[in-house]
């Protein structure tokens, strides 16, 4: 028995309806999603790995094989992203994120063209993140399943917020139309959650 375990969905597969349908959600949670988790835990099993946290394992992850790097990575990043949306999500953050945004961005539509661009932008498979850096927010994007807590990620910063662009998670309702996937993201972002993220990581 792993000692990581495999979260629940924090809501219904047809919570994000219409934005986001509950096919995709079904196949994206229990196979994509538990695929990532179960290799994961095969993969550390034996290694010593299993005695350290996620965060332990990112940070030395230029030395671990490429199944722990990718099934880790897909593991930790899917748990976050199921986390930052949520029925009646949208709109914009309110109170000390709010004024962070405003401050690092300008404005909160500066910050949505920008966090667009660096999601749309994203060559192939991989995500597009809010991190948290020295106290100050960074937009940037990493491929495949890697993330800024990787010491292999072009960017660093703790993530509390972030989009899968992958097509799995989007292929179905919107094909090739990526930008057509993040306009409708927008609508279902846990602004709530992503401020109790940026005051854990500050
Ligand atoms: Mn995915």
């Amino acid at each position: 028995m792993s000692k990581f375990e495999f979260p629940e969905l924090p809501y219904a597969y047809d919570a994000l309806e219409p934005y986001i349908d509950a096919q995709t959600m079904e196949l994206h949670y229990s196979k994509h999603h538990k695929g990532y988790y179960t290799k994961f835990v095969n993969a550390i099993e034996g290694t010593g790995l299993e005695n350290k946290s996620l965060i332990e394992i990112f940070e030395n992850i230029s030395s671990e094989s490429t199944a722990v790097r990718n099934n880790g990575g897909g593991f930790f990043n899917h748990t976050l992203f199921w986390n930052v949306m949520g029925p009646n999500g949208g709109g914009a953050p309110s109170g000390e994120l709010a004024e962070a945004i405003n401050n690092t961005f300008g404005s909160f539509d500066e910050f949505k063209e920008k966090f667009t661009a660096a999601a749309t932008g994203r060559f192939g498979s991989g995500w597009a993140w809010l991190v948290v850096k020295d106290g100050k927010l960074e937009i940037c994007s990493t491929p495949n399943q890697d993330n800024p807590l990787m010491d292999v990620a072009d960017c660093s910063g703790e993530p509390i917020f972030g989009l899968d662009v992958w097509e799995h998670a989007y292929y179905l309702k919107y094909q090739n139309r990526r930008p057509d996937y993040i306009d409708a993201f927008w609508n279902v972002v846990n602004w709530d959650a992503v401020a109790k993220n940026f005051k854990d990581a500050k």
